[in-house]
């Protein structure tokens, strides 16, 4: 496996926007190979938390929301897909989501809530303190009130990104670890790349580097903007005999019991470039949101904490386009909060794509959206 030194599509970065990427396009007979230097999934898309969140966050109020929306019922059919033909389960479930007012101002901000949910037509119903309690009762007694929606998914990223890995090699596609360091040029075409111990070459390559996609603007020269940036984001994961009903969410902290059957609670948002350390000082904010929140959880035994990095754009925007200037290359990035939720919709996007070997005349995700005029 590690002699390959030629691929038709070479993809460079095996997070969940790679792997998808990879996988759609074996659904269409496209074989390719996958090289990372870390392993499948061990950045961002193997340690998420992994809800699949079409309810609340940024990149929602535009042409995203029925993206995620077709995403979330992909997801469905990968759960089914993956159980039957590889015997790997996703641990996908759908679990109601309980949105906690504390005071008056956070009442005003679920009220915004409520209205967006009537206009997308979301099962939901507002709680007073009391039917709070009785749902959920090792919250923070002195909730005020909240909200109470159905349709959050959450599932296991690492075990849906090696599912994604896995197909592909059934297919003849390949995994090779090894980075890339460099592009070959052949005037408008990358011919080949220079990883750490060989040259691979390739017809076309695709870049799925999550942050790290940045540096394709160094090795192009900055021909054109590229404007992701790496926003570090913790979580810990604690062991308690309680067991939350649902997915709890506050202002920015959520906490939700997962299958591995660990309390996990998160989580920051840090602009803080490539550092990936865990951090003593967002240990202590997150276990004070989270214990706030749910009074139980102040002497719950922590298991792990973990730090990783998401690929967010200014707009928090996916970018899905062909490169300018190019011939052959193509990117796959900015996934930023909900890069688990999208990748299906992503791959499929970019698989699409690189089939009709063209960009399409309007496309929300195109990198003209940060052109300088
Ligand atoms: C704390 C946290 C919680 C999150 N929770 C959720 C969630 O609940 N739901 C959700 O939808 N999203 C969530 N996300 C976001 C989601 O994890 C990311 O958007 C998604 O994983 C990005 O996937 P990716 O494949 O684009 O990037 P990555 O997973 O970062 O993968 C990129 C890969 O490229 C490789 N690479 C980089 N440079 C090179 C090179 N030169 N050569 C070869 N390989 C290279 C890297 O090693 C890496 O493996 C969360 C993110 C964080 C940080």
């Amino acid at each position: 496996m590690e002699k390959i030194t030629q691929s038709d599509v070479l993809i460079i970065g095996a997070g969940i926007s790679g792997c998808s990427t990879a996988y759609y396009l074996a659904k269409k007979g496209i074989q390719s190979t996958i090289i990372d230097p870390m392993g499948v999934g061990e950045e961002a898309s193997g340690w998420a938390l992994g809800d699949l969140n079409i309810l609340t966050g940024q990149g929602l109020d535009g042409p995203l929301f029925e993206f995620a929306k077709n995403s979330l019922d992909m997801h469905r059919l990968l759960h089914e897909e993956f159980l039957s033909t590889l015997g790997i389960d996703t641990q996908l479930k759908f679990l109601d989501t309980s949105f906690i007012a504390m005071d008056e101002l956070d009442i005003k901000d679920l009220e915004i809530l409520a209205n967006q949910f009537k206009k997308r037509k979301f099962n939901f119903k507002w709680m007073n303190s009391s039917e709070l309690l009785n749902s959920e009762p090792e919250i923070n007694p002195n909730v005020v009130g909240g909200i109470i929606a159905e349709g959050m998914g959450l599932l296991n990223p690492w075990s849906l990104t090696k599912a994604f890995m896995e197909d592909v090699e059934k297919n003849g596609g390949h995994f090779v670890k090894d980075k890339v360091n460099e592009l070959i040029f052949d005037n408008e075409k990358i011919v080949a790349v220079k990883t750490t111990t060989k040259t691979i070459s390739c017809k076309i390559i695709v870049f799925a580097m999550g942050p790290w996609a940045i540096k394709i603007q160094d090795w192009v020269k900055n021909k054109f903007l590229l404007p992701v940036r790496p926003v570090k984001g913790q979580i810990i994961r604690l062991e308690t005999n309680s067991t939350p009903y649902s997915y709890v969410d506050w202002q920015d902290t959520y906490l939700v019991k997962k299958s591995d059957g660990l309390t996990w609670v998160g989580t920051t948002m840090e602009e803080t470039g490539f550092d990936k350390a865990i951090t003593e000082e967002a240990k202590k904010d997150i276990i004070s949101r989270a214990a706030f929140l749910s009074p139980i959880l102040k002497n719950a035994k922590q298991i792990l904490q973990t730090a990783c990095l998401r690929p967010v754009t200014d707009d928090w925007l996916p970018i899905l386009d062909i490169l300018p200037e190019i011939d052959n290359a193509y990117v796959i990035t900015g996934g930023g909060r909900k890069g688990i939720l999208l990748a299906p919709a992503m791959g499929s996007f970019m698989a699409n794509m690189i089939n009709d070997g063209k960009p399409l005349p309007e496309n929300p995700y195109g990198l003209k959206r940060f052109t300088i005029n």
